[in-house]
């Protein structure tokens, strides 16, 4: 059987080990964080000390995290109007949101569709700061959603001069972590985020897991997401996954241990794969290269090339990529982040995404470029038999 070569953590990691066994061992406890008894106890207690190790994450406070089904889920309660804030009751009056962000935000969370608009990227994929400043101008009460790094490019966005545009407007911030988390070094403060989002598989926690992080506890919902029992504060009601967020805090102790070790090593072995991917075929084009980007992506393409086909390729050599968005993948539609940036159509239709972790090895690199090799070779004759057969 060939070797599998999985290359596609932006769509989700797999589980670390550490997260594995927490979820193994909270999974057999049998009591209901909501209960006073002893039970009930080790429940919470479980709960509370992933609170904490996921707040150390992002150098946040373990009272500001809220558990969420999942990273869309959180970007969906902090979307909202009604956020109001010590100097500030009355709702937000409109939302800003780059124009490359996940299709959670993209979808503008509980705004109504009016009252959202989008802020103008360069052709790196960043947010073009004056085009914010002038949007902010026209607007009294803004939120602005930003995402930390792009899930196609990678590319960091600069979300610390944001904030201080943004802050300066009477605005509140919100960024989008997911991909950013356990891949380069998060400080919620630092960014001048006033709500961060997090997803737990992707940083190798179970899936269905994600939080909503506040950076201030004066910031506060007026419209919870889900009411009902109380639980996380009352914001989102139902009995929690006690077992996934267990699992969450211990891929977020890791993933906090091991991130200048794991950053390093996913960087040296992207930086391999994109010297072998040019290497092979000169014209192949890596999006966002010319920005500060996560080491874990890579997102090429070259011209004629056409992803769905060259996933299957890939596939049938044993390698698992994905073409742009995760969500998307399946039914390969044209990147909104690639259209965004002003990449050609034709090439935007044959990118592909190569993504890395902790525990990706020099030989799926070997085996990448060996399956690339034949892929671009395929790619050139077919090129040059049509072109034979125009002439
Ligand atoms: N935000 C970004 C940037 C993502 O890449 C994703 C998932 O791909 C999400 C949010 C959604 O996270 P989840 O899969 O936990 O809903």
């Amino acid at each position: 059987m060939t070797r599998r070569v999985y290359l596609d953590w932006n769509a989700t990691a797999p589980l670390r080990p550490e997260a594995a066994a927490a979820l193994a061992a909270v999974s057999a406890l049998p009591g209901n964080p909501s209960s006073v008894h002893q039970e009930g106890r080790a429940a919470r207690n479980a709960v509370e000390t992933a609170r904490e190790e996921v707040a150390a994450l992002v150098g946040a406070r373990s009272g500001e995290v809220t558990f969420t089904g999942s990273g869309t889920e959180a970007n969906v309660l902090a979307l909202t109007p009604a956020i109001e804030t010590s100097g500030e009751k009355r709702p937000r009056d409109r939302l800003f949101i780059s124009a490359v962000e996940h299709s959670s935000v993209r979808a503008g969370g509980r705004f109504p569709r009016a009252a959202t608009s989008d802020l103008a990227v360069d052709a790196e994929g960043r947010v073009d700061l004056a085009a914010l400043a002038q949007a902010l101008a026209k607007t009294e009460r803004p939120l602005v959603s930003i995402m930390l790094a792009n899930n196609e490019t990678g590319v960091l966005q600069p979300v610390a001069e944001a904030a201080a545009l943004v802050h300066a407007a009477g605005g509140l911030l919100h960024v989008d972590a997911v991909q950013a988390a356990g891949r380069v070094p998060i400080d919620i403060s630092a960014l001048g985020a006033d709500l961060l989002t997090l997803s737990a598989h992707k940083i190798g926690g179970a899936k269905g897991v994600g939080a909503l992080i506040r950076a201030r506890e004066d910031i506060h919902f007026a419209d919870p997401l889900i009411r009902g029992g109380g639980q996380e504060r009352g914001l989102r009601a139902g009995t929690e996954n006690v077992a996934g967020i267990a699992a969450f805090g211990a891929a977020a102790a890791a993933a906090r241990r091991q991130l200048a070790a794991e950053g390093a090593h996913m960087l040296a072995l992207r930086q391999e794969l994109e010297a072998g991917l040019l290497a092979v075929a000169a014209d192949t084009v890596v999006f966002g290269a010319g920005a500060e980007r996560l080491p874990n992506t890579a997102l090429f393409g070259r011209p004629g090339m056409k992803a769905e086909t060259a996933i299957i390729a890939f596939d049938l050599e044993g390698v698992a990529l994905s073409s742009g968005a995760a969500c998307s993948s399946g039914k390969v539609q044209p990147s909104h982040v690639l259209a965004a940036m002003g990449v050609d159509a034709g090439l935007a239709r044959g990118a592909l995404r190569a993504s890395l972790g902790w525990n990706s090895q020099q030989a799926d690199i070997a085996a990448f470029l060996g399956a690339w090799r034949k892929v671009a070779t395929a790619l050139s004759k077919g090129s040059k038999q049509r072109s034979g057969m125009a002439a």
